[in-house]
């Protein structure tokens, strides 16, 4: 492997519980431009580490506990996450 391979890192950043990589990051072969599903207190939040602006809340259902609660947005936020990561061609700003 050489140093310029692009992996995943050894662990994700905290909260995320999914990432999904965008169309993009495929292009470019890198699997660290994706669409991550970050869990919050009340909600899933999903965010584009390409284009932060696209980002979309699932709040959990607040007359549900436990998975029952939280399983329709992580549906929810599955199914956002998906589709901007097919379509999301935006690159992230180089670090650096
Ligand atoms: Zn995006």
């Amino acid at each position: 492997m050489s140093a310029s391979t692009r992996t995943q890192p050894a662990v994700w950043p905290e909260g995320v519980i999914a990432r999904y990589v965008t169309d993009a990051g495929k292009l470019i072969g890198d699997p660290n431009v994706t669409v991550d599903l970050i869990e919050q207190d009340d909600r899933i939040r999903a965010r584009c580490t390409a284009c932060p602006d696209s980002e979309s809340d699932f709040y959990f259902d607040p007359m549900c506990t436990g998975a029952r609660a939280t399983g329709w947005a992580t549906n929810q936020a599955a199914t956002w996450a998906q589709a901007h990561a097919e379509t999301c061609r935006a690159l992230p700003r180089p670090t650096a």
